[in-house]
């Protein structure tokens, strides 16, 4: 090696911490009013409230707009504005002329992608490559792929004449609040309901949003309302409706068993995609560097506040170091920090009270006893932030084993053989989602029959496609959304209860 070439190396070895030059989105694209209304029979209106409050920017605690709160009178107007367009205007509509609204919202999310991302992360807290990259794509493809079941329901049920059921309450949570919207309204519309969607009150901005697609869209005034406001409030009210004959919640599992025992008795059909503790199972023979980014992205992506992420990590105990030594240094190159900045692989925290929870479970894991292992990365000081965490030394009774977390925190746990990873993994009031990180397609098969779990991903993780139908067992709820069982839920079938 000559001496220059001995010097540019030294030189590169020193630079090895690499710095990145921020890279930020501009928010110029979002125009956001001071005050938005509620979304009623077609137009943005005051709320007969006269209440409003103010949602924020939880990296910064900048206040960024006010939202109507819909009172119970709201809920009624939107309940009888979605009934009439049910009779009069929607579900005697083609197949086909549904769906060229449907397409027609898709087109406009696709065309107002840049302003629905920044607002997400704006409004979320999530990263901007994460809401442009994911978020607003998969809510584009959901309005997309059920514009195509629009006017072939009956071949989706061969046999059966499929009815659509009336007005469908929809409400969302925070962590996905465009995308749970899509979830919800695209098969609700696509088999002739309307709707009246609710969405969580940290994070209306995109529903309201989305509500101006559908202005832009045309289409017909009451096929859907969007009316933000207290969850315990309005949608205690809209659950309630009589008029209401389907509710579909995402959400946490207290809250789910709350609706389910009020709508017992009533003839509403209820869909609940509720909380998760997902077990992420490693093998011995898995490609081990490939499993640390499928950890990772399974745990940390929208900082862990997803219903299925990977919070239970099971290692085989004799990739056990290895591992752990690959996880902790990439845990070290997150980058946390501004979500508009495209370089910014975690964000901030959606609320002070989520953070709270964060903050008041990872102390618990600390108390009985886990190791904890945190990046010394600096956090800003504004806003809800919290470090990416993994925690070792872990016991399937301790609380960040077996409580849903929903932040970035990852309990490690070990196993020795697949009957014992089953029964850890299994080992859960929850049944959302599972991992399987293995070279051996048998052994994928074998254990993937064995997860109480909705969706199993293997050598993967968090991966979505509108095609394919997700939601839980036990405690995580019931029912599925996406794909041809996404449509059930919204349809009789020869008069059956069809769900
Ligand atoms: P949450 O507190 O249950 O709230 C969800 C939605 O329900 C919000 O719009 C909320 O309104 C509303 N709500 C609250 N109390 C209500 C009541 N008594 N009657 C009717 N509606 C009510 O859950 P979150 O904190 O927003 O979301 C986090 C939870 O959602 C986690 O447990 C997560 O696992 C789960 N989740 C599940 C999935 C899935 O597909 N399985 C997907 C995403 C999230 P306010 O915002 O006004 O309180």
């Amino acid at each position: 090696m000559s001496e220059i070439e001995r010097t540019a190396t030294s030189a590169l070895e020193q630079q090895r911490v690499w710095e990145y030059a921020t890279a930020p989105e501009s928010r110029d694209i979002v125009k956001l009013r001071d005050r938005y209304g509620l979304f009623l029979n077609g137009r943005f209106v005051e709320p007969r409230s006269g209440s409003y409050f103010e949602t924020i920017n939880p990296a910064t605690e900048e206040a960024l707009a006010e939202v109507g709160e819909a009172n119970e009178e709201d809920v009624d107007l939107a309940a009888r504005s979605a009934r009439d367009a049910w009779q009069e205007r929607w579900r005697d509509l083609p197949g086909k002329e549904r769906a060229k609204y449907l397409y027609r919202i898709a087109r406009a999310l696709q065309e107002r992608s840049r302003e629905f991302s920044v607002l997400e992360s704006l409004n979320n807290g999530k990263p901007i490559k994460e809401s442009r990259d994911v978020d607003v794509p998969l809510a584009a493809a959901h309005f997309f792929y059920y514009a195509g079941w629009a006017d072939k329901l009956e071949y989706a049920f061969p046999g059966r004449v499929p009815h659509s059921i009336g007005v469908a309450a929809q409400i969302t949570p925070w962590n996905f609040p465009l995308l749970m919207c899509a979830w919800k309204l695209a098969p609700a519309l696509a088999t002739g309901n309307t709707a009246i969607l609710k969405p969580a009150s940290t994070t209306p901005l995109t529903a309201l949003l989305l509500a101006e697609v559908i202005e832009q869209a045309e289409l017909p005034p009451g096929v859907v309302n969007v009316i933000p406001g207290p969850g315990g409030r309005t949608g205690g009210w809209l659950a309630a409706h009589p008029d209401i004959a389907k509710i579909a919640f995402t959400g946490s599992t207290e809250i789910g068993k709350i609706l389910r025992r009020n709508v017992a008795g009533t003839g509403k059909r209820l869909t609940l995609e509720l909380g998760g503790k997902a077990a992420n199972i490693v093998f011995e023979d898995a490609a081990l560097d490939q499993a640390v980014e499928g950890i990772v992205n399974g745990i940390f992506f929208n900082q862990g506040e997803v219903c299925c992420a990977g919070s239970r990590l099971f290692v085989q105990e004799s990739v056990f170091e290895p591992l752990l030594d690959k996880l902790k240094a990439r845990l070290d190159t997150l980058r946390v920090g501004d979500p508009l900045d495209k370089n910014t692989d975690v964000g901030a925290i959606n609320s002070r009270d989520q953070l709270e929870k964060i903050e008041e479970l990872v102390q618990s894991g600390i108390d009985e006893g886990a190791e904890m292992y945190q990046p010394d990365c600096e956090l800003p000081e504004r806003g809800f932030w919290f470090r990416p965490t993994l925690f070792t030394n872990v016991s399937q009774s301790h609380r960040i084993a077996r409580e849903e977390i929903f932040g970035p925190v990852l309990s490690i746990l070990t196993f020795r053989t697949p009957d014992e990873a089953v029964e850890k993994a299994n080992n859960t009031p929850y049944g959302l989602s599972a991992g399987i990180w293995t070279e051996k397609g048998s052994r994928i098969l074998w254990m993937a029959a064995r997860m109480k779990a909705g969706v199993v991903w293997a050598n993967t993780f968090n991966r979505f496609d509108p095609s394919s139908p997700f939601g839980g067992y036990k405690e995580s709820g019931f029912g599925r959304e996406g794909g041809r069982h996404g449509l059930e839920p919204y349809l009789d079938l020869d008069g059956g209860d069809g769900a």
